[in-house]
């Protein structure tokens, strides 16, 4: 009963304990991270999107005005010199002008590459924690119902165990087991109790040699109920 007991503490301490849960656990979170990262991308990659139009049809704009103006003095309709004097000045300022606005194209167009670089790169981890998960979760699943099969299997024997046992002598070893750390009864080995380590006495051990083999026996030491075995050294 013990050894059923205790193999299915154990079967409910990896339950409750497999692997692939606690790094389905670290990849929840690092999923949050990325994702929250390709969120900000997307929002940054949208923003200078939108930055690239303005600073094209701005850049367009301007050229068009210089191209209005440069036909305008080519065709001759511009006759007073200090008119033609203002147009050809506003002709060279309008060619800074889209100078300066170029400049700015490129560099919103390199950020633009820059933050559509950095989203591919956070997506692909992104699809990669989402397939190891997958996969993980699997695995996770076939490790759980392999346990709860386990659990099933030695559940029944103890059922079977149980029902062969006396009544008194059941509530005796339940009673123990809750006080002692889940050890309601332990094996005679050489002399010691497994239970506490306690090796016991020559008067101790007569006692025992001389009771019935039905009786149940004691740890001194520790109470549990002691369990005859071949290599109990009576
Ligand atoms: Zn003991």
């Amino acid at each position: 009963m013990q050894d059923l007991d205790s193999r299915l503490d154990a079967l409910h301490h990896q339950l409750s304990s497999i692997p692939e849960a606690v790094q389905l656990a670290e990849l929840t979170t690092r999923r949050a991270e990325v994702d929250g990262a390709v969120r900000d991308l997307r929002v940054e990659v949208d923003d200078l999107t939108a930055e690239q139009k303005r600073a094209d049809a701005d850049v367009e704009q301007v050229k068009a005005r210089r191209v209005r103006d440069q036909a305008m003095i080519d065709a001759g309709s511009i006759a007073d010199p200090k008119a033609l004097q203002r147009m050809l000045g506003e002709l060279e300022s309008l060619q800074r002008r889209i100078t300066d606005l170029e400049d700015t194209e490129i560099e919103v167009m390199e950020r633009l590459e820059t933050a559509q670089a950095s989203l591919a790169d956070r997506s692909r981890e992104l699809a990669e924690i989402d397939a190891s998960t997958t996969t993980l979760e699997a695995a996770r699943a076939d490790k759980a119902a392999d346990l709860v099969r386990s659990l099933g299997e030695v559940e029944q024997q103890r059922a079977t165990l149980a029902a062969e046992l006396p009544d008194d002598l059941l509530a005796l070893y339940t009673k123990l087991r809750e006080q002692k750390g889940g050890v309601g009864a332990a094996a005679l080995r050489r002399k010691e109790c497994t239970g506490c380590r306690l090796t016991l006495n020559p008067s101790d051990l007569a006692r025992i040699t001389a009771a019935p083999t039905d009786e149940v026996i004691r740890c001194e030491e520790c109470s549990r109920i002691l369990v005859r075995t071949g290599e109990s050294g009576l």
